[in-house]
């Protein structure tokens, strides 16, 4: 058991339900809903919501649905729709035969607006948007009556199906709740719940020209699929109230408890569509996928595995206070499981050449190297051993500083799995300087790793034959922005000038070991020393190997946690 898996953390919605089920409150089984707007991929704070809602019902025996809320028909899509249930699936969870739009529910939400018109509860208003938003007030000061506020049923009745039927221009009317223009809630100054709106929608073409908002549409869709707990994030915690409005003022049979909780803000990462659309409609990132984004989509092309997401979610907690979680931990969470479930391989991404002067030039060796030092069910392959190989460029040098114990001139180091080689001598570029080569000598008394006199050495350096070794392009992530809170500047910059320029470096001339040869499209493994890399699945195919570098072997958050 890894120190992430132990007893839940705190999450206190997760009380709520077990008092409910203490009380009997319920005559069925608990169901929560993940209620996504598609008008944008989602990124990692919608996988603490869908690991919640998922999560509960399925620790409490319950059921949870999957409910696109598609009542904007200007922003969303079919892309985006199918882009939410792959990331849902791949982190895990299943809406069996649960999969909802609240565009399918548009016909009754449209006869419950009528009951409310009916019951002397909702008007149509002819304020411009101007004038509706001057009546309302501000924080301080109370807003007024709309001229439009006493309209009669038959009048409301009238004017509302015409607008159904198509006879008014966009923004000529809408339909508010009438609730109260002096509430100290702005929400509840007779709120908007229809308005027209011609757009083609992506379920239900132009059938409708007028559309429920989203306060009106989204308390009735949770009512009508039978929602017991509807989880939403702290901004909608105002809103609570014309939530439970609504479905007092109609009635209805099922009126779900809505509870806040505070949303995922994570440091080097903006969590808003919005915000995501802009760097990649402007080019900033190479789509949506891009492994620098926190996309579901991203994380998973970089190689974050997802129970190492859903252990993130678990550990992080549900609190009602906002906060922002440090990425490290992020990071940490993917490394525990990377550790753990991935074979360890060799490759060298900036190859220094080096000959091996007393090894036979026709030979070959063949090593035997285990995949995983602590478990041996990964099974182990063997290393071609020759008279040329490549070791890392920086674990040489020529004239190395004190705490610099790998290979140097003279210096003896051993090689994983293999020998102990000695560097002899260096031959350099005559014009740059520059090192083209070492050659040293092995010992091949020391096999597997010893040497038979008991002699150390001080460095183990990982290393491929450079006749064996496959090519590959390795790309290296650092974070997307160069600043923890790229929203955060006081002077109000965007954020998007603290995009940081190197947060991609691609090498080129990476020199793998063969079995990798056969490495299949989002395949994980660690190379030795370097980190944790996975094959990159858009742009890797037979021909040109892509790695992506998922985590680097380093644990910032063990640091942090030290201090
Ligand atoms: P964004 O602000 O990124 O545009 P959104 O809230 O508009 O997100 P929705 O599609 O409405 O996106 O979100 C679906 C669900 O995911 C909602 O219940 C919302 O509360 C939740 N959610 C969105 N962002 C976060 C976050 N950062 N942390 C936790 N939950 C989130
Ligand atoms: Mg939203």
């Amino acid at each position: 058991m890894t120190s992430t898996d132990q007893s839940p953390s705190a999450n206190f919605i997760r009380y709520i339900i077990i008092d409910d089920l203490q009380a009997h409150k319920y005559d069925r089984q608990i169901m929560t809903r993940f209620p996504p707007e598609p008008n944008g991929y989602l990124h990692i704070g919608h996988a603490k919501s869908i690991c919640l809602n998922f999560g509960l019902a399925a620790e409490f025996a319950g059921v949870c649905n999957l409910r696109f809320d598609d009542t904007n028909p200007s922003r969303e899509n079919i892309e985006y729709v199918e882009s939410i249930q792959e990331d849902v699936r791949w982190l895990g969870f299943d809406w069996e035969n649960r999969l909802h739009y609240a565009s399918d529910y548009f016909e009754q939400i449209y006869d419950y607006a009528v009951q409310l018109i009916q019951k002397g509860k909702a008007y149509v208003c002819s304020l411009s948007a101007d004038e509706i938003r001057q009546y309302r007030g501000t924080l301080t000061e109370p807003g007024k009556d709309s001229p439009c506020r006493n309209r009669t049923v038959e009048e409301n009745m009238d004017l509302f199906t015409r607008m159904r039927n198509g006879e008014f221009p966009d923004g000529a009317h809408v339909l508010r709740a009438k609730i109260d223009m002096a509430s100290s809630n702005v929400v509840m100054r007779d709120p908007a719940i229809y308005r027209i709106r011609r757009a083609s929608h992506h379920r239900t073409g132009d059938k409708w020209c007028i559309y429920p908002m989203y306060d009106f549409a989204h308390c009735l869709s949770d009512s009508i699929e039978g929602i017991t707990h509807s989880i939403c994030t702290l901004e909608f915690e105002n809103n609570r109230a014309l939530y439970d409005w609504v479905l007092d003022a109609l009635g209805v049979a099922c009126h779900p408890q809505q509870i806040e909780f505070a949303r995922l803000n994570l440091t080097y990462a903006v969590l808003s569509k919005r915000k995501m659309i802009e760097l990649v409609e402007n080019g900033y990132v190479n789509g949506w996928s891009d492994p620098r984004m926190p996309s579901i989509s991203g994380i998973r092309r970089r190689g974050y595995p997802p129970e190492a997401i859903r252990n993130f979610c678990e550990r992080i907690g549900v609190a009602k206070r906002d906060s922002t979680v440090d990425m490290a931990l992020l990071e940490h969470c993917v490394r525990e499981n990377l550790n753990e479930s991935t074979p360890r391989v060799m490759a060298v991404l900036n190859p220094l050449r080096i000959v091996i002067d007393n090894y036979p030039e026709d030979q070959v060796e063949w090593l035997e190297a285990p995949y995983h030092p602590d478990n041996q069910q990964m099974g182990s392959r063997n290393l071609p051993f020759s008279r040329v190989l490549y070791i890392e460029a920086d674990d040489f040098m020529e004239d190395p500083p004190k705490k610099f114990y790998r290979l140097a001139p003279g210096r003896e180091v051993r090689l994983r799995y293999a020998f102990y080689i000695k560097c002899e001598r260096m031959i350099k570029d005559e014009q740059t300087g520059e090192i083209q080569e070492l050659h040293c000598t092995y010992d091949p008394e020391t096999r597997g790793g010893g040497a038979p006199d008991g002699r150390k050495v001080k460095a183990t350096l990982h290393w491929v034959s450079a006749d064996h070794a496959i090519g590959a392009e390795v790309r290296l992530y650092d974070h997307l922005f160069t600043r923890p809170d790229p929203d955060g500047a006081k002077d109000g910059t965007d954020f998007k000038t603290f995009i940081n320029p190197d947060s991609l470096k691609k090498l080129t001339a990476c020199r793998l070991e063969p079995e990798l040869a056969n490495a299949a499209p989002g395949s994980r493994y660690q190379f030795e020393r370097l980190g944790y890399f996975c094959v990159d699945t858009v742009d890797s195919c037979e021909t040109a190997l892509v790695f992506n570098r998922t985590v680097t072997l380093k644990d910032e958050w063990a640091k942090i946690q030290k201090k």
